[in-house]
């Protein structure tokens, strides 16, 4: 059960999920005292329909699989551009997309840089041979 912040309460509590008639739905636990409190948190399978429109993996609020969401989204991106029959138009959103992929693409390298400099040393940036 991992422990999160209860979104219902604002304590720390353990997420669980409990199968009530064939559906799977979320809850938070608290221990008080001898005493164990639960908060509902909602359908494990509540983000179902947007999942069905925009193909995201997403199955519910605290299971999210962040890098298959960025990657299902760049997949609707590209469909959504292909219906694009306007040449200006569509380069304005290639270029749009290319800035903002190279934006984080910056901010992932330089966050590379850093812990490969905390792992290896400020000197040796690569890693040594058997390594990683
Ligand atoms: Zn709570």
């Amino acid at each position: 059960m991992p422990k999160i912040i209860c979104p219902r309460c604002g304590q720390e509590g353990n997420l669980f999920s409990s199968k009530v008639k064939g559906k799977r739905y979320l809850y938070v636990s608290h221990r008080e005292g001898k005493k164990t409190i639960k908060h509902y948190i909602g359908p494990a399978d509540g983000y179902t329909a947007v999942n069905k429109l925009y193909n995201l993996n997403l199955t519910n609020i605290f299971e999210v699989d962040l890098e298959d969401v960025i990657s299902s989204l760049l997949d609707r991106v590209e469909e959504d551009l292909e219906d694009i029959t306007d040449v200006d138009e569509k380069l304005k959103k290639i270029w749009d997309i290319e800035n903002l992929l190279e934006l984080h693409m910056k901010r992932l390298r330089d966050a590379e840089k850093e812990e490969m400099g905390k792992k290896y040393g400020e000197k040796e940036k690569q890693p040594q041979a058997g390594e990683r």
